[in-house]
C-alpha cells in the first residue's frame, strides 16, 4: 500500500495502473460505514484508492474543523488490512496551496438543507472531490446514502462537468441499534448515545407511514417531529422529504424522494436519510467492530435496544423495502449512474 501525501506522487501511481480504479474520499478516523465503501470498491476494481483529508472549505467558520478527530495510524491500519493500493492523504498546502482561488458550485441544489444550515458546504465538497477526482483519476467513486444530499451534489457535479466517474452510492452502514456509523458519533456523551437512535427510529417511523400509503410529505415531516419530540435533548435542525433529483421540497411524495433530518444533541449535529429501493437494505454491522470505543462509552453502549416501534421498521429494512426512492429503481438492480451523464 502507498500511502503519497503529495499529488505528484499519487499522480505517478495512477500513471502506472492500467485496470480500473475504485476511489474512496474520507475524512478519515474510519469506521464500519467507510469499510464497507472500501470493500465494495475492492470487489468492483482491479486497485483502490482512498484519500483521507479533512477538508476545511466544507467546515464553517464556527464547526468542527480544528477538533474533527483524526488517527493517520489507525486508517492506515485498517485500510491495509483491506489490501487497498493507495491511499491519498495530503496537508491542506498540497491541496490548497497559497493563492488557491477556484471554487466548484453546484447551484441550488447545494444551497438546500445542509447547503442553508451550513452555508458553503457542498461548494467546498464539490472543490475538492472535483480536485481529488482529476489527481486519482478513478473509473468508479464510492459514496455513503447517510449522506444523502451529497450523494445527489456528487451526481449532479459529474453530469454537468461531463467528469467520466461512475458515482456509486453504498447503503448505510449501521450501530445494531440503528445508529447511523459516523466519525461523529465520537463526539456524543454517554446520555446523548442513548438517545441517538430516536433519529434513525423517526426516520423508520416515517417509513412505516410511507409503506401504509401515506404520500402527503407534511404528514410524513409530521411524523419524524412527533417522533424527536418525545426526545428532549434531541433538538431537530430539520427534516426534510425532497425530491430525489433536486433535493426540492415535495407536497405529495409522487416521484423518486429522499427523506433526510439533521439535529443537535448536545454541541454534535449528526445527520440521516432514508431511501426507498435502490442497492438494498443497510448494513447493520456494529460501528464499534472497526471502530475505538468512543471516548468515556462502555461497549453495552452501543447495543441499546431497539424501540419495539422501530423494531418493524429495521425488519423491513433488512428485507430490502427501504424508505426512499432515489431515481425509481425498487429491486435490487445496482444503484448506481454514469457519471458522463450517458
Ligand atoms: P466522511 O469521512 O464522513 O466524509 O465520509 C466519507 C464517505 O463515507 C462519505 O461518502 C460518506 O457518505 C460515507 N459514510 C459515512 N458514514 C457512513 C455510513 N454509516 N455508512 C455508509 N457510508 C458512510
Amino acid at each position: 500500500m502507498l500511502v503519497a501525501e503529495r499529488i505528484e506522487q499519487a499522480r505517478a501511481w495512477r500513471g502506472r495502473i492500467t485496470g480500473s480504479v475504485g476511489f474512496v474520499p474520507t475524512m478519515g478516523y474510519l469506521h464500519a460505514g467507510h469499510l464497507e465503501l472500501v470493500r465494495r470498491a475492492r470487489r468492483e476494481n482491479d486497485a483502490v484508492a482512498v484519500s483521507i483529508f479533512v477538508n476545511p472549505l466544507q467546515f464553517g467558520p464556527d464547526e468542527d474543523f480544528a477538533r474533527y478527530p483524526r488517527d493517520l495510524e489507525r486508517d492506515l491500519r485498517l485500510l491495509r488490512d483491506e489490501r487497498v493500493d493507495l491511499v491519498f492523504a495530503p496537508g491542506v498546502e498540497e491541496i490548497y496551496p497559497p493563492g488557491f482561488a477556484t471554487a466548484v458550485d453546484v447551484g441550488p441544489i447545494g444551497q438546500r438543507l445542509e447547503g442553508a444550515s451550513r452555508p458553503g458546504h457542498f461548494r467546498g465538497v464539490a472543490t475538492v472531490v472535483t480536485k481529488l477526482f482529476m489527481i486519482v483519476q478513478p473509473q468508479r467513486a464510492y459514496f455513503g446514502w447517510k449522506d444523502a444530499q451529497q450523494v445527489v451534489v456528487i451526481r449532479k457535479l459529474v453530469a454537468d462537468l461531463a467528469i467520466p466517474v461512475e458515482i456509486v452510492a453504498v447503503p448505510t452502514v449501521r450501530e445494531e441499534d440503528g445508529l447511523a456509523c459516523s466519525s461523529r458519533n465520537v463526539y456524543l456523551s454517554p446520555e446523548e448515545r442513548r438517545v441517538a437512535p430516536a433519529l434513525y427510529a423517526a426516520l423508520a417511523r416515517a417509513r412505516a407511514l410511507w409503506q401504509e400509503g401515506e404520500r402527503d410529505a407534511e404528514t410524513l415531516r409530521q411524523a419524524v417531529r412527533t417522533s424527536l419530540a418525545k426526545e428532549p435533548q434531541i433538538r431537530l435542525d430539520y427534516v426534510s422529504v425532497a425530491d430525489a433529483a433536486t433535493m426540492e421540497e415535495l407536497a405529495v411524495v409522487d416521484r423518486p424522494a429522499i427523506l433526510s433530518l439533521a439535529a443537535w444533541l448536545g454541541a454534535t449535529r449528526l445527520i440521516d436519510a432514508g431511501r426507498r429501493g435502490g442497492a438494498g437494505a443497510p448494513a447493520y454491522r456494529g460501528c464499534a467492530a472497526t471502530s475505538p470505543a468512543p471516548r468515556g462509552h462502555a461497549a453495552t453502549l452501543l447495543r441499546t435496544s431497539w424501540p419495539s416501534s422501530a423494531a418493524s421498521g429495521l425488519r423491513a429494512l433488512r428485507s430490502r423495502r427501504c424508505w426512499c426512492a432515489c431515481r425509481g429503481s425498487t429491486g435490487s438492480a445496482p444503484d448506481r449512474t454514469r457519471g458522463s451523464g450517458a
